[in-house]
């Protein structure tokens, strides 16, 4: 069943690779010969372009998509100063030829570093928050653009609209082909989980693809209750939209909360350490925010031993590289 039904813009890479991490596989081997260990695949999602990539290359496929076909001239979003949504979406208008207006939480740091640097050399106009609500700011931005003669689009938070989340059912699909393509089973699949649009779209892909295994949700900043109604609610609503339709229920969802740490955005020992680990043994770079923290919560999964050694499991690398620059003070 094709899940790539509504218009999409080309902007992204793909397919993006798939590849085997023999070395961490090892690696944690070694930590313990006894425990069972999983064949580990990376999906390069870190890959995906637009100004150096991730998991918000695909959704904006077909939020531009639909923001052109509503004729917007302007972009607007929202997100944390780091925000490689906004950073990715300020390259999506840039290449598009679309203004871009962000709004971000908080007050300008005193070096602008990372995903905000980028942000500026995209040519977006930022606002910060400072105390205000980002959201009621943003409906405010976009009143004004429209007051001003331009043509506003809301790209929402996360880019985790149903519209949005459609990048990650036709995701998985492309995964499970390789995987096919190359022979391997996938039993687990695990990715850092926060606006839902990523999970929410990869369950979607999984249940039209009839894949029997796991999709594990690594929370970045959500409890498990909470959290779970909305990503089905969303999953549900991806579905229909695809002509798929299908009612995903919370407990379908997993969801692991054990890895939210200091809170969103800040970097502890956990995942300076997986960090670290994938970084010497596989020459391959994670995020502080992100993936540092899914990658973390996976290898407290496999030293746990929740997966057998005969399974595979893959971690979707979401990207984030530019914020480690903004962590270089923590981590060096
Ligand atoms: C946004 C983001 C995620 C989370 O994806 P959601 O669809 O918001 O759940 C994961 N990793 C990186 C690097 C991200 O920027």
């Amino acid at each position: 069943m094709t899940l790539d039904t509504l218009p999409r813009l080309p902007l992204a890479h793909l397919p993006t690779p798939l590849e085997p991490l023999p070395r961490l596989r090892a690696a944690l081997q070694q930590e313990d010969p006894n425990r069972p260990v999983p064949r580990l695949l990376v999906k390069r999602d870190d890959q995906t372009g637009l100004a150096s990539g991730g998991n918000k290359t695909r959704k904006l496929e077909y939020l531009l998509a639909q923001a052109l076909a509503e004729g917007a001239d302007t972009l607007l979003t929202v997100g944390a100063p780091q925000s490689n949504h906004c950073r990715q979406t300020a390259a999506a208008a840039a290449k598009t030829g679309l203004r871009c207006v962000l709004v971000l939480g908080g007050n300008a740091p005193r070096l602008e570093g990372g995903n905000l640097l980028l942000d500026r050399l995209l040519g977006a106009e930022i606002l910060w928050a400072g105390e205000q609500d980002r959201l009621a700011l943003l409906a405010e931005a976009a009143q004004a653009q429209a007051a001003a003669g331009h043509r506003p689009h809301i790209i929402p938070y996360g880019g985790s609209s149903p519209v949005g989340a459609a990048g990650y059912a036709v995701a998985c699909q492309e995964l499970l082909a390789q995987a096919a393509a190359a022979g391997w089973r996938v039993d687990h699949m695990a990715v850092a989980s926060s606006s839902g649009g990523t999970q929410a779209g990869l369950a979607v892909g999984a249940w039209a693809a009839g894949f029997a295994g796991q999709i594990h949700g690594i929370s970045i900043d959500r409890r498990a209750d909470d959290y779970q109604p909305a990503l089905a609610e969303l999953a549900t609503q991806t579905a229909g939209l695809l002509g798929a339709p299908h009612t995903f229920r919370p407990e379908e969802m997993i969801v692991h909360d054990a890895y939210l740490g200091g809170g969103y955005g800040v970097l502890g020992e956990a995942e300076r350490a997986a960090l670290r680990l994938l970084a010497s043994s596989e020459g391959l770079l994670l995020d502080p925010v992100y993936t540092g923290r899914a990658l973390a919560g996976l290898l407290d999964l496999i030293r746990q031993g929740r997966f057998a050694a005969e399974e595979t499991v893959v971690f979707w690398h979401t990207g984030g590289l530019p914020a480690l620059f903004a962590y270089a003070d923590q981590l060096s």
